[in-house]
């Protein structure tokens, strides 16, 4: 018998065992941190220069899985939307792209979960956390329809047993052959008028997965075009029908868990200040936004998302508005930082393989990516005027 033989009979009975032990027992707060920034620190810096170019991380992607940073935010495992946070800021300060993956991976883990669908939960949900299956979202142009920007790109037709959708998708990243993403389609009725909307579970083998351009960040996030022709949706795909009320419940959370990727970006562009303070510091003592300042900006920040972490399904308009709030400072910290970074560097951070460089382009993708700045000052000024209608002498809300 040859010796590889052997080692796979051996192991088969301990595998069995391994898959069928609960999921997470070992996800302590203490042990989910260490090994995710075990993961950061070690692999994933080391390979944050190729994913940069375009090398999809899946297999890093896996050991976070295996860590727990992919699944604890979720209700099964404490919904500790806090520490879930803590490890992508852990990540994203090693690799943004990285940290854009995982929330990609931990919000579509929050539709499986929270579409109370049976088909949905059970081994598809807990193959999804431990990070052996792997899924995104495709919900920038839902969300964006939903707060009037733009029309919803895709439609869906009712027939017997679930609907038919079609149209396109210019960019879903963290999907590819065999994996998945959440999408919304709008439905429609009589005389062409969308009724409602779905959300459902997208399979990529059934859909076509167009390239898109070369970005000037974000390469490593298998990043497609999604185009869906007549593609059927069953009832053991549907997240929620109609969509609008799941996406109300869950938005607070959705926006609040891209936080970790731009404190992680502030983060690794206080890393790369810090590295030349030695060397440089007598002079870099001029520059606006030193360490200290972006330091002490980050923790007040991070404070208050830790906070909001607390209660991410508030329904309240007040609380919306702060998340949408942190969210867009984060993004606003996340600029200041990296650009200070390419400043305290100067030539050495310029050059095209320098973090700083690397850092301006991921804090660009965190302002950009849905819900982008204007996108949240946009909802932000929509719902203040919500709470303060004009002309309302005493205040109070709508
Ligand atoms: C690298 C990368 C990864 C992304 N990953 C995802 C993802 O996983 N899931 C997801 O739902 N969205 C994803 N997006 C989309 C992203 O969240 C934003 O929706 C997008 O960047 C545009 O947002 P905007 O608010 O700036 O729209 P605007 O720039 O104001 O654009 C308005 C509309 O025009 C569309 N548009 C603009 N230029 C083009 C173009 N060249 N071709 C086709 N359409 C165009 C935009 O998508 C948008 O719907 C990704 C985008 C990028 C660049």
């Amino acid at each position: 018998m040859s010796s590889a033989l052997a080692l796979r009979l051996v192991d088969a009975p301990e595998a069995e065992a391994l898959s069928s032990r609960p999921v997470g027992l070992e996800w302590t707060d203490e042990a989910v941190l260490a090994e995710t920034t075990a993961i950061a620190e070690g692999p994933l810096s080391a390979a944050a220069a190729a994913i940069d170019h375009g090398a999809y991380p899946l297999d890093i992607m896996g050991q976070l899985g295996s860590a727990g940073a992919l699944g604890v935010h979720l209700d099964r495992h404490g919904a500790r939307i806090g520490l879930s946070l803590a490890a992508m800021q852990a990540a994203s300060r090693s690799c943004g792209a990285t940290g854009f993956l995982m929330w990609c991976h931990d919000v579509c883990g929050l539709y499986f979960e929270q579409s109370a669908n049976p088909a949905l939960a059970g081994a598809v949900l807990d193959d999804h956390v431990a990070g052996r299956t792997f899924g995104g979202t495709a919900l920038s142009n839902p969300m964006k329809a939903f707060a009037g920007i733009e029309p919803i790109l895709l439609r869906a037709r009712r027939v017997p047993g679930g609907y038919r959708v079609s149209g396109m998708l210019p960019w879903v990243s963290h999907i590819g052959p065999g994996q998945y993403c959440g999408a919304i389609a709008g439905v429609l009725g009589a005389g062409e008028a969308i009724s409602h909307e779905i959300m459902f579970l997208l399979r990529c083998d059934r859909a076509e997965l167009r390239p898109c351009p070369q970005f000037s960040g974000m390469e490593g996030t298998s990043t497609w075009g999604v185009r869906l022709d007549e593609y059927f949706v069953g009832r053991d795909d549907l997240i929620a029908d109609p969509a609008r009320p799941f996406i109300g419940r869950i938005r607070g959370a959705f926006i609040l868990l891209q936080c970790g990727m731009g404190l992680g970006v502030v983060e690794g562009s206080l890393d790369a200040m810090l590295s030349v303070e030695e060397t440089l510091g007598h002079v870099n003592q001029f520059l606006d936004d030193r360490p200290d300042r972006i330091a002490a900006e980050l923790a007040e920040l991070r404070a208050r998302v830790m906070r909001l972490a607390e209660t991410p399904y508030d329904g309240a308009t007040d609380y919306l508005i702060d998340v949408l709030d942190v969210r867009a400072q984060t993004s606003e910290l996340a600029f200041r930082a990296s650009q200070s970074a390419l400043l305290h560097q100067g030539a050495r951070g310029y050059m095209m393989s320098a973090p700083p460089q690397r850092r301006i382009r991921e804090a660009h993708f965190v302002a950009i990516v849905t819900p982008a700045i204007k996108h949240l000052r946009w909802e932000m000024a929509r719902l203040s005027r919500e709470v303060l209608p004009s002309g309302a002498g005493t205040g109070g809300r709508a």
